[in-house]
């Protein structure tokens, strides 16, 4: 039944005219009392349908909040990221959801989605915080034929597919923060973790999870933990509108699809690093490297072709930084 209701959201959600409840079941081959009870289902969850007698079933409006696996089925239009889903209302963080598929052999493409994570990740074992049907919050599975030591600038393609989806779908600036934080107006609104796991010989890549928590619904700055408040915001507090998760989802992973296309023509970011670098806040700025093993500043210069930071330090000294063990401050803030 669920898949039913995914394809016939789908199909509603596609067609400009109405479509007949005849014409829904003979595509999918069920009765006219299960498209009935299928439609009645999607009403109860706040999809606005016209049904008018000799004409059939026409879409008028979603709810913009809902997120759900028909949801997000019915708006997907990628080749090959997300067409295996699992949706799950609650879960502990999708990066560890995902890497239990990778271990049970899901394929590359494969994304988790929650709508609320209770134990979500960011680096070096900090968490990420989720507001319940605020945030967008998923992991990509993928399994590479690439060396290891590339699959540090996946992070930093779909740190880019993030940035351009939510230009897209907002029309407003969106800034990367090296390596992967997503900013608006100095404040973040997405982060990202990248794990892989290598095969027993530890010679190959087994499976990589690229996961993003992305603020989208938050209403007002007292949504987020005061621990956060200063450095967070969401794409509705910064441009006064809600917005559709599933088809922001849609966009970012149509976006991934393309930059990683790009990216792997050449394995490194020649086909990517112009406009990466036109998002990235830290261009020509000021930077403070909190290095465990010692702290500096800089200026930084942009990213090298493998995605490191290039940090003139203050002494003169050219230094690539590597992203895995540093964050980047502004000088005088979190930008
Ligand atoms: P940086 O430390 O520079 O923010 P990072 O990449 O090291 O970047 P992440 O691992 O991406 O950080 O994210 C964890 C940090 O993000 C937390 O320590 C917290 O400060 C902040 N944070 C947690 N939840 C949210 C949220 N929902 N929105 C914005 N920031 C958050």
């Amino acid at each position: 039944m669920k898949t039913d209701k995914a394809d016939i959201l789908t199909l509603l959600r596609n067609s400009e005219d109405y479509v007949s409840g005849q014409q829904l079941c003979d595509r999918f081959g069920v009765t006219r009392t299960a498209v009935w009870k299928v439609i009645n289902q999607l009403k109860e969850e706040g999809y606005q349908i016209e049904s008018v007698s000799g004409k059939g079933y026409r879409l008028i409006e979603g709810p913009v909040d809902m997120l759900s696996e028909s949801e997000i089925a019915s708006r997907l239009q990628t080749e090959w990221a997300g067409r295996k889903l699992y949706y799950f209302a609650s879960t502990g963080s999708t990066n560890t959801d995902a890497k239990r598929l990778g271990e049970e052999g899901e394929p590359h493409g494969t994304v988790v989605v929650a709508d609320i994570q209770t134990a979500g990740k960011g680096r070096r074992g900090r968490s990420w915080q989720t507001l319940a049907g605020t945030a967008l919050s998923f992991t990509l599975l993928l399994r590479p034929d690439f060396v290891p030591d590339k699959a540090s600038m996946i992070t930093l393609v779909m740190a880019l597919s993030v940035a351009e989806a939510v230009e897209e779908i907002t029309g407003a600036a969106a800034g990367i923060k090296w390596p992967n934080d997503i900013v608006m107006n100095r404040k973040k609104i997405c982060g990202m973790l990248t794990e892989m796991t290598m095969t027993p010989e530890m010679d190959e890549i087994q499976y990589v999870v690229v996961g993003a928590g992305i603020n989208v619904n938050n209403a007002a700055p007292e949504d987020f933990q005061e621990e956060v408040r200063p450095t967070a915001t969401s794409l509705r507090i910064e441009t006064g509108q809600q917005y559709n998760r599933a088809g922001l989802l849609n966009k970012v992973l149509l976006r991934f699809e393309e930059n990683y296309a790009v990216f792997l023509e050449t394995l490194d970011l020649s086909g990517l690093r112009e406009r990466y670098q036109k998002h990235l806040l830290n261009m020509g700025a000021q930077v403070r490297v909190l290095d465990p093993a010692g702290e500096y500043t800089g200026t930084a210069e942009g990213i090298d072709m493998q995605g490191e930071l290039i940090v003139v330090k203050d002494n003169g000294e050219r230094t690539p930084v590597y992203a895995g063990e540093v964050s980047v401050r502004g000088l005088y803030g979190y930008v």
